[in-house]
């Protein structure tokens, strides 16, 4: 019989309850016992929950204190020399301050870093190697968690962060390849599966997310050595789960290796589940179990059951079936726990999603209907609710259709060239060289979030709570004229985020009470759900960009999300393409761009800090990507006059792999992060001969640190080492909503200081 099978559950609890627990713990507010019992219940319930909903293979060891690999890092015992570690079994304490860093008294002691996971907004922990890195057996966590589990009655299937995709997950300091340590790290793995048979598991999911990468040889490599070995090692059935991709080249690979079962995601890459089925019965190990992902596990739409069921028919019409699973794509990690609780979402709408346990019992309906149950009723309705889907004029607006099928190339472009249009920016904003901005918000205080709460919860007017922003943007904009920023801005007071803000005010999102995703640690997101086609009924920030304008002789610089931003930030609809709902909001943002420049708002940033975590996972797919990517930004960007001056802002320091596409932007000013790693990044930009305008970041908003201007200066002086003075612009890293006014004021009248006194220099300069 084919089995329902499930390979993680969203840990942080339907109403965050590990969240606030760990932050209790972390504030000293709450004992260690207390968090553990939250932890326990919560582990229960999810177990529970997947029991209730018919699923026959369910995970244990999914849930983390924080991140899964940072449980593999204490796992096996690869904790960095800084932390003291005495070599036991590692407690709570030092696993939180591999996350978070140790402040105690004299000791400061840096967290671990953190980066994106895979091409999921989750972030890991990530792994420090070097050449003498040992490993050890140092916490029992997955053993603990099955017998817990099995305590309650539920045999589990635990799961493991694999020793490859460990080790490729990780950074070394030295000249090395991690892999190099696989020798060492294997008898850990080896014990670690021991230990599991001993407590009475009988097969364990093993995490191989690289599989879905470009592998070098060395790697492919790697596999076949980790696979032999712990394939011997114990009793238990090893699957090895794969996601977020196709495996393409590795499949060769993976047919090679000793396992008894192999996981693939079919939403992300239904098209490999031939190459699956053929290497899967034509490998010399041609009795693997084949678990067919044919839930989205990172979407939040309802599963056409019946596509999914066709796909495992065909599986099980080529291996039997015995030897077919049925799970969610990858683990439900990524997705929102429960859509029954979402009273405030319409019937019609709620009625075509499906969070975690809905997902789960999608599962069960395929599973059973391949194994001769099929509930007839529940495929009825599915299949109305994608007729529904397929027609609603929620969804589907003509116009907007026409308006992407109607777009051309010359859409995507200024009316003249960059050398063309400086100058008439020149004539019209009259800034003197290195001129000064910030990138967007100002502090987001106490008093200003909590007057939009109580806007939001009807105890503030409309009217008030206008007034109340004003007032806000009127001291912003007193103070940069007193300070002398040469462009100003409003400070984006009236925004909680920069993709929620805009989502509300256009046409086509939809927004959850609970859709909580864990993002890092106790930190979760709430992204919107693009359901339909976007659109703006009406200018979305004009008013508060006129209103900072009618305080200032200067040229205020409007505030809008680029479309790759929203899009990369949200749920966004499977029906059609990603690339043609990014268009359909860069005519959105277009549109808006167009009316801030007729209400002669002649300075506008779109901001895309998500650009570059869109790319693919494989470097054969990024051109693609890249090429829709530039043109909506481009679409947004274009159709108005030349001396209207676009800037874009983004907060990362990975330019040298994609420079060429952010050139093919076009923006007339692009503001960079480059504070921390001293301009190192400015390298990319002058290798390529960056031919606009920029602003290298020269103050780390992401520290309470305030810059002197001397420190600032020298920054400045290390960019103009390599760029023309003509273009160079004078700003902080990011927007500044996350700091306070103490550092914030001091730290913006050091800068602006900084580049008066370069100025001075320049012209000083000159005259010698
Ligand atoms: N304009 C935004 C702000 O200043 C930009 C934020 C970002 O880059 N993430 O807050
Ligand atoms: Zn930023």
């Amino acid at each position: 019989m084919v089995k329902a099978a499930n390979l993680g559950f969203p840990r942080v609890g339907l109403n965050r309850e590990l969240k606030k627990a760990q932050e209790a713990y972390w504030k000293g507010q709450a004992s260690l016992e207390e968090l553990e019992k939250t932890a326990k219940e919560l582990r229960a319930r999810h177990w529970n929950i997947q029991k209730d909903a018919g699923i026959e293979v369910i995970p244990s060891n999914d849930f983390s204190m924080y991140d899964q690999v940072l449980d593999t890092i204490a796992m096996v015992g690869a904790i960095p020399e800084r932390y003291n570690w005495d070599g036991g079994q590692v407690d709570l304490d030092l696993f939180f301050a591999m996350a978070r860093g140790r402040q105690e008294g004299s000791t400061d002691v840096v967290a671990m870093e953190m980066t994106k996971w895979f091409d999921t907004n989750y972030h890991y922990i990530v792994p420090e190697f070097k050449a003498d890195t040992q490993f050890k057996y140092s916490r029992d966590k997955a053993v603990k968690e099955f017998e817990e589990a099995k305590a309650l009655g539920i045999e589990t299937r635990p799961v493991l962060l694999g020793p490859v995709s460990f080790l490729l997950l990780g950074k070394t300091n030295e000249n090395m390849n991690a892999l190099a340590l696989l020798d060492r790290l294997l008898p850990v793995y080896e014990e670690v599966l021991q230990k599991l048979e001993a407590a009475g598991a009988k097969e364990v999911q093993i995490d191989e997310g690289v599989l879905v990468l470009d592998l070098e040889p060395k790697a492919k490599m790697a596999f076949k050595k980790a696979y032999d070995k712990l394939a011997e090692a114990s009793g238990l059935k090893i699957t090895i789960a794969t996601y977020f991709g196709d495996l393409r080249d590795n499949l060769d690979v993976v047919k090679t290796l000793k396992v008894a079962g192999l996981h693939v995601d079919l939403m992300r890459a239904p098209e490999q589940i031939d190459d699956v089925i053929k290497a899967i019965s034509n490998g010399i190990f041609n009795d693997k179990t084949l678990s067919v992902g044919v839930v989205d596990g990172r979407n939040i739409w309802k599963t056409d059951l019946a596509k999914a069921l066709a796909k495992v028919e065909k599986a099980v019409a080529a291996l039997g079936s015995d030897r077919v699973q049925v799970a969610p794509s990858c683990s439900l990690l990524h997705s929102p726990v429960d859509l029954d609780v979402e009273d405030q979402l319409d019937d019609e709408l709620k009625n075509w999603l499906a969070f975690a346990k809905q997902k789960l019992q999608e599962v069960k309906l395929i599973t059973d209907a391949v194994n001769g149950n099929k509930d007839e009723a529940a495929f009825e309705a599915n299949k109305a609710a994608f007729d529904s889907r397929g027609s609603s004029s929620r969804i589907h607006n003509p116009a907007v259709k026409d308006r992407v099928s109607g777009l051309t190339d010359a859409d995507a472009k200024r009316n003249s060239p960059f050398d063309v249009r400086i100058e008439a920016q020149r004539e019209l904003l009259g800034l003197p060289i290195l001129p000064t901005t910030t990138i967007g918000s100002f502090p987001q205080t106490q008093d200003v979030r909590q007057a939009r709460a109580k806007f939001k919860k009807g105890e503030l007017s409309r009217a008030d709570y206008d007034s109340f922003l004003e007032q806000k943007t009127k001291e912003a904009m007193e103070w940069q004229d007193a300070i002398d920023i040469d462009v100003p801005v409003h400070g984006e007071f009236e925004r909680n985020d920069m993709v929620e803000y805009f989502g509300e005010k256009l046409d086509g999102f939809a927004f959850t009470k609970n859709g909580w995703v864990q993002s890092y640690g106790s930190r979760c997101v709430k992204p919107p759900i693009i359901f339909g086609d976007v659109s703006r009924p009406k200018a979305m920030t004009v008013r508060w960009s006129s209103y900072a304008q009618a305080q200032t002789k200067r040229p205020v610089k409007g505030m809008l999300t680029g479309p790759v931003t929203i899009l990369q930030w949200s749920f966004v609809r499977d029906d059609q393409p990603r690339e043609t709902t990014c268009k359909q909001i860069s005519l959105a943002i277009r549109d808006e761009v167009h009316d801030l420049e007729k209400a002669n708002i002649r300075v506008i940033q779109i901001d895309e800090p998500a650009l570059r975590e869109g790319l693919p996972l494989r470097k054969s797919d990024w051109d693609a990507y890249l090429k829709w990517a530039v043109d909506s930004f481009k679409i947004s960007s274009s159709g108005i006059e030349d001396a209207t001056q676009i800037h874009t802002h983004m907060c990362y320091c990975e330019f040298n792999d994609i420079i060429d596409s952010i050139a093919a932007l076009d923006a007339d000013v692009i503001s960079i992060e480059t504070s921390r790693s001293a301009m190192e990044l400015l390298d990319a930009f002058v290798n390529f001969k960056y031919p606009n305008e920029i602003g290298p970041g020269v103050y780390d908003i992401h520290s309470p640190r305030i810059p002197s201007q001397d420190e600032m200066e020298k920054l400045l002086t290390k960019a103009l080492d390599v760029l023309d003075a003509r273009q160079i612009w004078v700003n902080p890293d990011c927007g500044l909503k996350t700091r306070g006014w103490e550092e914030t004021k001091p730290a913006l009248e050091h800068m602006v200081a900084a580049a008066k006194s370069m100025r001075a220099k320049i012209e000083q300069e000159k005259a010698a």
